[in-house]
């Protein structure tokens, strides 16, 4: 109550029983409800912990940042896991930002799957793999759980990421007959809910990286160990709370302070290499590095047709696996049968030798997800938002140089938004820049009108507006 006192953007709600018990409680701090506006696409949340003498559960709303961290959100303590508490829970949630993620991912509890789908209308609701993953051995005893051929085939059915719904259900067929499982409760059951937690029912789904580590929620455990001691006091469980988000936060300013003075080591000469290198944080770089190296290296090309401006290429990767990809010349859009680029907005190795083969030097401004690029946390890019999505913005830079100018453009109105006198001691600066080089070179100014300074808006799913 006093944090709200002091900012009028905190958000904290509280609820008590018939005993006037305190039963219910909901805060998230203004940079929380900062992060869910740049990174609420997916949304995970656990009540997975008794954290307190009081036996208020612990419920933390998570996601992924673009340093592929987990940040949070907000938090809850809840008395009782039941229906009603998530349903005040998500209540709140919405209040506060105004808005509901994209899918939220929880584990399989009934009471959470029902407030769900009454307050987040909108959300798709999709079960945490790891967590019904992790219970496999238990479930289909010693033997069973000892048998490497069942559990390399099982994990092979239900985490791979480009089957049909089809072609998994036959597969997972194939598995149960063969060990035994076809009568099995449990297996039974997760193969009714398969729509809740199976890859292939979220195909066309973005998922950030939520799904892609599959111990999401350990990390996100080790980030609130030190706040999981039933002996605590309300009071020193919001400390011991405070200094592990502390904790997440000093580690995000450092990934973002990296972001701007160091640049990977490249392993190509191409230019789409060097544009991914400036335009994504380091981490994400590595991922999309990676895949560059098996477009280049590992993947080939088994056959091409041209058909007017369409592109169609087959292509072999290193798994022998083969995709299609459909590149169009006129718009330089591109789609692979593996969905890489719809499930976590980063093109695969097939989509970026379709552009390699096109002699693309930078990725079309369409496939860069705001998300992920080292520019999303800065000041400017709520500038430019989009108030539809409450989304980051991207700013395509010409090359390596013409990348520093941008940077250091943007660096300068980040600095300079929200002071009156600034601004103004930078537009004069601007000006007479440009009465200087306007006489010196009035050739250039032309061209740098026409083809340097684009602005592309971009909502958190990459969809760009210009
Ligand atoms: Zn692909």
């Amino acid at each position: 109550m006093a944090k709200k006192e002091v900012s009028t953007d905190f958000y904290f709600a509280h609820d008590v029983d018939e005993l006037d018990q305190l039963c219910r409680i909901f805060w998230a701090d203004p940079q929380a409800r900062h992060n869910f506006k740049l990174f609420g696409d997916v949304m995970s949340f656990d009540a997975t912990y008794s954290t307190n003498r009081y036996k208020l559960v612990f419920v933390p709303f998570t996601g992924v940042d673009h340093h592929k961290k987990s940040v949070t959100f907000a938090v809850g303590l809840i008395a009782k896991e039941d229906v009603d508490s998530y349903t005040w829970l998500l209540e709140h949630f919405q209040m506060a930002m105004g808005k509901v993620p994209t899918c939220t991912v929880t584990d399989q509890d009934p009471a959470m799957r029902v407030a769900i789908s009454r307050v987040f209308d909108t959300t798709r609701h999709r079960y945490c793999m790891w967590h019904i993953m992790t219970k496999v051995c238990e479930k289909v005893g010693p033997t069973l759980a000892r048998n490497e051929d069942f559990l390399r085939s099982l994990n092979s059915v239900v985490w791979n990421e480009t089957q049909t719904i089809s072609e998994f259900e036959a597969a997972w067929q194939t598995v149960m007959e063969k060990h035994e499982l076809v009568d099995h409760r449990w297996f039974t059951h997760l193969f009714e809910i398969r729509e809740y937690w199976i890859p292939a029912f979220f195909n066309d789904m973005f998922m950030g990286g939520l799904m892609k580590t599959t111990s999401r929620s350990e990390s996100e455990n080790n980030v609130f160990n030190s706040c999981t001691s039933p002996h605590l006091s309300l009071t020193d469980f919001f400390i011991k709370f405070e200094k592990a988000i502390d904790k997440q936060r000093h580690t995000q300013t450092r990934l973002n302070a990296d972001c701007e003075d160091k640049f990977p080591e490249l392993k190509t000469t191409l230019l789409l290499e060097r544009q991914a290198a400036t335009t994504y944080t380091i981490a994400v770089f590595y991922d999309v590095q990676k895949e560059i190296l098996e477009a280049c290296f590992s993947s080939q090309i088994i056959n091409k047709t041209v058909e007017g401006n369409i592109v169609r290429l087959e292509i072999e990767d290193t798994n022998k696996m083969m995709h299609s990809v459909e590149y169009n010349s006129a718009t330089r859009t591109t789609h692979c049968t593996c969905n890489m680029f719809n499930r976590i907005g980063l093109q695969c190795r097939h989509a970026l030798l379709s552009f390699k083969d096109a002699c693309l030097e930078r990725i079309p401004g369409q496939y860069i997800t705001p998300r992920w690029t080292r520019t999303t946390c800065w000041p400017y890019a709520q500038l430019y938002a989009n108030p539809e999505q409450g989304g980051p913005t991207e700013v395509l830079s010409g090359d390596t140089r013409m990348g520093t100018v941008f940077d250091e453009f943007f660096k300068c109105v980040g600095n300079a938004y929200g002071n009156t006198d600034r601004i103004t001691e930078l537009a004069q600066i601007l000006k007479e820049y440009r009465e200087k080089t306007t006489e010196s070179m009035p050739q250039m100014e032309t061209r740098a009108k026409k083809t340097d300074a684009v602005f592309l808006v971009g909502d958190v799913h990459g969809n760009v507006h210009s």
